[in-house]
């Protein structure tokens, strides 16, 4: 057992029961402080743990780490770049840091009075300077019940999809962090009984529900990476919600796939969970049948056990939960996404961005679009207020949660929340 994750671990830090940060999570982030600049940090419960800080009191000197200016950086690409041994190590110190059986820290009231900031004292910042950015189109569920909507009900996956984890290449720049709000997009829409083109904003702005990994070592152009090696490139994961333009995509997808329908606005939950955090939720993942070209071939538990939910608040409204998912239905894994990018010799870079694509799941609740939940709009959905939606209107707030959980503790991302706005 990873030493970080042992469930007796206890924190000197108050954890509310149910956090999604208990001393087993240890995630990494990037928060502004006030009046100061902004930094690495982790958390546990409603603590936020400043990294700089402890770098200044020497806390990492014993990890001989080859950079400690990793921790004074605005961004995680410099810390992600020292490598897995690197991630793991500051991980378990923190760890010790943080357990109420080490007393350096707790003992230590300079330090502690600078380096412990409550989470709403902050300001949550995105973790990575994200170089580039792909979106899979993984999920089975998600994959056949569009397939049967815009296409053939009795071939609903197109003939590739069992053999190539399908993806494009997205738009980074428009990549925010959570609690950031997004504009209504304008663009192109073609209604079926008409002729020509118009032009105005979207009337189909949905959400998709997704996870995201961020990876953690490069390689260079012309290698690739062995589906069996994929995880020592993976740092971590966030939530991702991957705001689509229902309208605009169905008029401008063919046939390179989509372009300004996804790229006007995309969520990530700011917390990176490590792989290591997440190491005792593994589970299998669906049988792939046919069965997969050699190089996509994976053997083991490769999926995840996490909860995903989506919650829907109108303006001045309740929170009304209208989607519970899993990432655990994944048909393709993480280890074969990545092996599939690099297979043709592109190269793969420190803070590079992979959503899994929509995560749907069985049944109708656990659909992770409007598109889904609403089968393009034919079944709106009842709100708490007695409103219905078919896609999200102007002032709707989208929460996205996500966590694994056993008998002993509970490893969260928090929350990906974003408030749609009027078109400008
Ligand atoms: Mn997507």
């Amino acid at each position: 057992m990873i030493a970080a994750n042992n469930p007796s671990l206890v924190s000197w830090i108050d954890t509310p029961e149910n956090s999604d940060f208990p001393v087993q999570n240890i995630p990494f982030g990037i928060a502004k402080p006030n009046n100061k600049e902004p930094r690495p940090v982790t958390r546990i419960g409603d603590t936020v743990v400043d990294l700089r800080i402890l770098s200044d009191f020497g806390y990492f000197d014993v990890l001989k780490l080859e950079n400690n200016n990793v921790f004074n950086s605005p961004v995680l690409n410099d810390f992600i770049e020292l490598g897995s041994k690197a991630w793991s190590s500051v991980r378990n110190q923190l760890s010790i840091l943080l357990s109420d059986k080490n007393q350096d820290l707790y003992n230590n009231d300079n330090a502690k009075k600078q380096c412990l900031y409550h989470i709403d004292d902050v300001e949550m910042l995105l973790p990575v300077r994200i170089g580039d950015y792909t979106d899979f189109y993984s999920s089975i569920e998600h994959a056949t019940n569009v397939g049967i909507m815009f296409r053939d009900p009795e071939n609903a996956l197109l003939p590739n999809w069992k053999h190539i984890p399908v993806g494009y290449h997205g738009r980074s720049s428009s990549i925010v962090v959570s609690g950031t709000n997004i504009h209504r997009p304008t663009g192109q829409t073609k209604a079926d009984d008409t002729a020509t083109p118009a032009f105005g904003p979207s009337r189909l702005v949905d959400f998709e529900l997704e996870t995201a990994f961020i990876t953690g070592k490069k390689t260079n152009l012309g290698e690739r990476i062995s589906v069996e090696d994929a995880d020592q490139y993976i740092f971590g994961m966030v939530l991702f919600n991957d705001l689509s333009a229902r309208d605009i995509q169905k008029w401008e997808y063919v046939p390179l796939g989509p372009f300004l329908s996804k790229s006007f606005g995309s969520v990530v939950s700011p917390w990176i969970v490590t792989m290591e955090a997440l190491q005792p939720f593994l589970t299998e993942g669906p049988k792939q049948d046919p069965p997969v070209l050699p190089y996509l071939k994976t053997s083991g538990k490769k999926n995840i056990d996490i909860k995903l939910e989506v919650t829907l608040t109108p303006e001045n409204g309740d929170e009304n939960l209208i989607c519970s998912s899993n990432f655990k239905y994944m048909y393709w894994n993480m280890n074969q996404q990545l092996a599939h990018q690099s297979v043709s010799g592109c190269n793969i870079n420190v803070g590079d961005m992979y959503g899994s694509g929509t995560i749907s799941g069985p049944d109708q609740g656990s659909y992770g679009s409007m598109l889904e939940l609403t089968w393009k709009g034919t079944k709106p959905i009842k709100l708490s207020d007695g409103s219905d939606r078919k896609f999200i209107q102007d002032n709707d707030t989208i929460i996205m949660r996500g966590y694994a959980e056993n008998d002993n503790y509970r490893i969260g991302f928090g929350e990906c929340v974003t408030t749609i706005l009027p078109s400008k």
